[in-house]
């Protein structure tokens, strides 16, 4: 199994599922990510295993398919990036791992609400230099507020049940919704949705209808000094119009965990190149910004999942030869 794109901690979890249940494979890792480039490095392996940022078009593929590969592990739930036609057409076996922890995101999503209400960054900063003054940091109490979440699928579910115990009030915004949102709120329009609630938090996939669903318009449809949160896709959100809320304060603060221009930016940290993002570096002049580099998967819990599934599905492929 060759790992394209790999960390020290895909090592670190990979390895340990291998050593507890499937120690009869061999895996190499390689920190590049997979393009035409580095496709060569797979060459006499049976399968990649490769990540959101890797290049899977018809071309990678059919040169891996050369190579001898014949199984493609996805490590995370998207597969957007991978030209399924002509994998199918190869005949190579394509998994990916669905779902890790949603819980993981949820969580990390209501830690960023609560980390810019409570304005916990800032309060910190003085800190480190002796300012225990806390003027400036005035927060509000999150029971009682109404919360949007926008795409109640198991991310914005598990988002849904923890602001439900933290005795907020909710809507939920999404064309598809089940049944089982309504034991904690009220399905809406978008419209609603953003006009009612204090604090809004992004949990749909990024398609062509989604893209930059909060944009100039929507920003202005959004209660004054209302909260956003991102912890879906970057490209959910216009940064720009972003930008011009903040500037006239109509936008009470935000909260990204995922950020539009972060696949060259996030993903390309091997190169050690420092990130230059004029977009990126005008938002981080506000104090209510708060940013992540795509984290909130990242807990030990999931990991485990993710590599369990991953040499799970493997194994998978093997049996079924
Ligand atoms: P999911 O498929 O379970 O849920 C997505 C929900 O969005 C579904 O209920 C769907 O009906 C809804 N939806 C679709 N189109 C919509 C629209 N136009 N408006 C509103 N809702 C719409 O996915 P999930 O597992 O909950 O993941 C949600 C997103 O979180 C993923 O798309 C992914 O981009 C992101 N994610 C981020 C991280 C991270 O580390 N920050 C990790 C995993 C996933």
């Amino acid at each position: 199994l060759a790992v394209f794109s790999a960390k020290s901690y895909d090592r670190t979890y990979l390895d340990e599922v291998r050593a507890q249940r499937f120690q009869g494979y061999d895996i190499e890792y390689h920190a590049f990510a997979l393009s035409e480039e580095t496709v060569r490095l797979a060459q006499g392996c049976d399968a990649v295993c490769v990540f959101v940022n890797d290049t899977l078009d018809g071309r990678v593929l059919r040169a891996l398919h050369t190579g001898g590969v014949r199984a493609i592990l996805l490590r995370c739930a998207g597969f957007n990036h991978v030209d399924l036609n002509t994998a199918e057409e190869l005949g190579l076996f394509v998994a990916n791992v669905p779902a890790y922890s949603p819980e993981a995101v949820a969580e990390f999503a209501v830690a960023l609400v609560q980390t810019l209400n409570r304005k916990t960054h800032r309060a910190y900063n003085r800190v480190r230099e002796g300012n225990f003054n806390i003027e400036g940091l005035l927060g509000t109490t999150l029971h009682g507020q109404t919360v949007g979440i926008v795409g109640v699928g198991r991310i914005g579910m598990a988002t849904a049940r923890i602001f439900h115990g933290f005795g907020c009030r909710l809507l939920a915004y999404d064309p598809y919704a089940g049944d089982e949102f309504r034991q904690y709120g009220t399905i809406v329009d978008l419209d609603t949705l953003l006009q009612e609630s204090h604090i809004v938090s992004l949990h749909c996939p990024l398609t062509e209808g989604t893209r930059h669903i909060i944009n100039e318009n929507t920003l202005q449809r959004m209660r004054p000094g209302a909260m956003l949160v991102n912890t879906s896709r970057g490209g959910l959100i216009d940064t720009s119009a972003v930008i011009h809320a903040l500037k006239t304060r109509h936008l009470g603060g935000i909260a990204l965990d995922v950020y539009e221009a972060e696949g060259e930016l996030f993903y390309n940290d091997h190169s050690g190149e420092i990130i230059d993002d004029d977009v990126l570096m005008r938002l981080m002049t506000f104090p209510n910004v708060l940013i992540c580099g795509h984290q909130g998967f990242f807990t030990r819990e999931a990991l485990t999942e993710i590599a369990g599934v991953t040499l799970s599905n493997l194994s998978a492929y093997v049996d079924g030869v």
